[in-house]
């Protein structure tokens, strides 16, 4: 996949020996001015702009707003037509109500005018591809600039702090990188200069997984940065084996999927520490975290402009109330987003957090429309996943499991057996699903060696066959 010439693709392709003795060399210079002006701009921004008053920060977006639109009106046929045929004048834009106007678009509206959406040309230096998931069927593919890198790093790193991370602290990470496994056959990589050990999530047999926790142990104070999955899998693993979670793990940080109640208060029972979660996509149009006290996502103001929006298309003012997630990106400069449809539903709670005194708009139960998570019962009613992923001892003694379904009322639940596995286990999962599922579905058990993970290594609970069902998701 093409790569922008930057400073992060040319260090992500540095070998892993030039990594350390280069890693050496930089220790004395601190991190924030090895990422350069950049990122630090971005950072004092960030670290600012999350304690502005509300007005405050909507004269923000109105200006980034209007730059975005502007951009995209002078640069791109696709926006140029759109605007042209509505009348609409970016330069004039008075207020952000204003944006309301213009259409929505969404993943095939991308597809369909990839090229005609691009500020400049895709060859320039500072130019990489992204795609997001898009479970079954083609990913989609589309342009960033590889700046946009410092920025998101930026309202990152100002989320975690929230949550007791501090710049520059080891951080275990488990998320779908490729990592090959050390001269101790450890899948083990270690970056100096991010502090970031990275871990095979490819490869989470319970040996494994002893040896990526013992390691971690070792690390001194740190955090795990996972996908909400593979968390789950440690965690369980934990339990099944009776060890204890490396006492040195200060937090958690899980992005990327769905986190379930259930299963993140198992992860916090086992680690004994605060699962905190935050929300984005690939596409870089909105991204919300958690806070100091509440695990409701708060939104970013100054990364994107957030709508919701519900199933006609009017903004959802009303807390409990239901919407998509759509959003405009200010960070992407050669893919304008305007308006885009993310595919990702959430329940609207208020324009403040309570607790934190943060005046953003606050969202929760964010979950992919139409999500790949459920089953379809025999009646063609969705049986959602929520109510079926149980962090009890239901799947005590599982490494990894799955539901295929290919009709409605049926499927086989997959289980790659962990060690001590028995006819109690299978009888256990059969009586606590079961419960769950009297008269809307049966459904067989099959063991397997291995289940496949995503092409970026998150688990996919339920494989949907059944087509109407199985087109969105949760990117990134
Ligand atoms: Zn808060």
């Amino acid at each position: 996949m093409k790569k922008a010439f930057s400073r992060k693709n040319l260090w992500e392709a540095t070998p892993a020996p030039l990594k350390h003795l280069i890693g050496g060399l930089l220790r004395p210079v601190p991190l924030s001015w090895l990422l350069g002006k950049r990122f630090r701009d971005h950072r004092r921004h960030a670290l600012e702009a999350q304690w502005w008053p509300a007005e405050r920060a909507r004269e923000c977006q109105l200006e980034r707003m209007r730059e975005v639109l502007t951009l995209a009106y002078d640069k791109t046929r696709f926006y140029r037509r759109t605007f042209d045929s509505l009348g609409f004048r970016p330069a004039e834009m008075k207020t952000l109500d204003e944006v309301s106007r213009l259409p929505t678009i969404d993943k095939q509206v991308v597809a369909e005018n990839l090229l005609e959406l691009c500020t400049k040309s895709i060859r320039g230096i500072n130019v990489d591809v992204g795609s997001t998931g898009g479970r079954s069927g083609t990913p989609l593919h589309f342009y960033l600039d590889a700046s946009r890198s410092y920025a998101e790093y930026a309202f990152l790193i100002s989320s975690w702090e929230r949550v007791g991370y501090r710049f520059g602290m080891p951080m275990a990470v488990l998320r779908g990188r490729v990592v090959e496994p050390d001269r101790r056959g450890l899948y083990h990589e270690y970056d100096p200069i991010l502090h970031c050990h990275y871990y095979s999530s490819f490869h989470l047999s319970d040996e494994n997984m002893a040896r990526y926790l013992a390691h971690v142990g070792t690390l001194g104070p740190c955090f795990l940065h996972v996908y909400p999955s593979t968390v789950a899998a440690l965690a369980r693993f934990l339990l099944r084996s009776g060890q204890q979670a490396p006492m040195n793990i200060q937090g958690i940080i899980a992005e990327s999927e769905i986190v379930y109640p259930e299963q993140r208060k198992m992860v916090e029972d086992v680690f004994r520490c605060r699962l905190f979660s935050c929300y984005g996509q690939s596409e870089k149009v909105v991204f919300a975290a958690a806070c100091e006290h509440s695990n409701d996502y708060h939104v970013w103001p100054t990364y994107g402009y957030f709508e919701l929006l519900d199933k006609e298309g009017n903004l959802v003012t009303t807390p409990g109330e239901r919407g998509e997630i759509v959003g405009t990106g200010f960070i992407n400069t050669v893919m304008p987003f305007i308006r885009y449809r993310t595919g990702d539903w959430a329940t609207y709670i208020g324009d403040r957090c309570e607790a934190c005194g943060r005046e953003h708009i606050v969202i929760r139960d964010i979950r992919g429309h139409r999500t790949q998570e459920g089953l379809i019962a025999v009646d063609g009613s969705e049986i959602p996943w929520t109510a079926l992923n149980m962090h009890d001892d239901t799947f005590l003694h599982v490494r990894q499991f799955q539901f295929v379904q290919e009709m409605p009322g049926r499927a086989i639940l997959r289980i790659v057996p962990a060690r001590g596995f028995n006819e109690e286990d299978a009888g256990r999962i059969c009586r606590n699903l079961g419960r769950r599922l009297t008269e809307r579905l049966i459904f067989d058990i099959e063991l397997v060696d291995a289940i496949p993970l995503s092409p970026r290594g998150k688990a996919i609970y339920v494989d949907q066959r059944i087509a109407s069902a199985s087109q969105n998701g949760v990117h990134q």
